[in-house]
């Protein structure tokens, strides 16, 4: 399911122009707009799911994807020896400010925990 007005919807079916790091059936991975790390992409479903609040056991595997395609780009990339940060917000208290769930890769400095 599309959803007309959500911002990563029109990055994953290339309504608006971004270059993708990553692109296969199930998810895409681009560099995030306003980086909090020298390395900061952002991993998401190409599936609208508006959070992890809102998934369902039937997104079981493209959540999985989600978090292995992270594994793999930070493999290809040369930062997975050193090391990374996963970080998926839900909802106000956990900072979400885009509802399509994404998973951001952090990288390229060390990080501290617990975060903000
Ligand atoms: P969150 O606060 O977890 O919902 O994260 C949303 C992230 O999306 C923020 O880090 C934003 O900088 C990033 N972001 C929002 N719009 C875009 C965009 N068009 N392209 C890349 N990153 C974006
Ligand atoms: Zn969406």
């Amino acid at each position: 399911m599309k959803q007309a007005d959500c911002p990563f919807c029109k990055i994953a079916d290339r309504r608006i122009e971004t270059e993708l790091l990553h692109d296969d059936d199930v998810c895409v991975a681009f560099n995030d707009l306003e980086p909090q790390a020298p390395t900061h992409i952002l991993v998401i479903p190409k599936k609208h799911i508006a959070s992890l609040d809102t998934a369902t056991g039937g997104d079981k595997d493209v959540i999985a994807h989600l978090l292995l395609t992270a594994a793999e780009i930070a493999r290809k990339r040369g930062f997975a020896e050193n090391g990374y940060r996963i970080v998926v917000n839900c909802n106000a208290d956990g900072g979400q400010t885009v509802f399509h769930l994404h998973v951001h890769m952090l990288a390229g400095r060390r990080m501290v925990f617990p975060p903000g």
